[in-house]
């Protein structure tokens, strides 16, 4: 995105390259929050709080580099701007285009591209890491380790991560996932179930083995597992238990 605003006529006039429209460079940012768009307010006896920058107003640019405008947008204008809606703004450029389709695809389709990274979940985070991991090109051999990535999304979301996790799996990648969203469970190949309590009073492996064998779990012998009788129902599969 900063290439297409160095691209433009007023940029090249001025001689200004892509880092110009970069808030991580002194150049083009603001220079009172030093890009950041808020700055922090000290306050007596409690702590600090964020103002919105009283310079910029969040902009997180200086006055010069906002007039340049490329399809009558700024860069921070750009950079309100959610996923999705960027998706089609910038339809027509594809080296743009092809990471975001990939954030919409794994369900961040409602981020904004400045959002602070400080913003986000952990559950956002790591669907951001793994949308980068999924740009390059895949060896087949990584071990993907990601702490419960559906976290706050919904469930047509989870699918869509869902198939780009399949995606690395299928390209001979392993994917372990803690997860108690019980559809991603059902969707693997290997189930852990770790229980049979929360903290102190968990830890011990119930039961393993494909989705189908750990709903079973409690049929066999008592192993208490709480996971069992509900993945069960996420598998459609219909078993007296208790
Ligand atoms: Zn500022």
């Amino acid at each position: 995105m900063r290439a297409l605003f160095a691209a433009t006529k007023a940029a090249r006039a001025k001689r200004w390259d892509a880092g110009r429209f970069s808030f991580n460079v002194a150049k083009g940012r603001c220079a009172t929050c030093d890009g950041e768009g808020f700055v922090s307010v000290e306050l007596l006896f409690m702590p600090s709080a964020y103002a919105p920058c009283p310079t910029c107003h969040g902009a997180r640019y200086n006055p010069q580099t906002l007039t340049v405008t490329w399809e009558d947008r700024t860069i921070a204008g750009i950079l309100g701007l959610t996923v999705d809606e960027a998706c089609a703004v910038f339809a027509a450029q594809p080296a743009v285009l092809r990471p975001l389709v990939l954030l919409r695809e794994i369900g961040l389709g409602y981020l904004r591209l400045g959002q602070p990274a400080t913003e986000l979940s952990g559950g956002e985070a790591q669907r951001i890491k793994l949308a980068t991991e999924l740009q390059r090109a895949q060896r087949g051999d990584a071990l993907y380790v990601l702490d419960e990535p559906t976290s706050g999304l919904h469930p047509a979301d989870v699918d869509k991560l869902l198939a780009q996790l399949h995606g690395l799996v299928d390209a001979g990648n392993t994917v372990l996932v803690v997860e108690h969203d019980l559809r991603v469970v059902a969707d693997s190949d290997w189930v852990i179930d770790l229980g049979p309590g929360a903290g102190d009073d968990g830890g011990r492996i119930l039961a393993s083995g494909t989705p189908e064998h750990v709903s079973r779990a409690n049929r066999s012998r008592v192993v208490g597992s709480r996971t069992a009788p509900y993945l069960a129902e996420a598998l459609g599969l219909a078993f007296a238990q208790r």
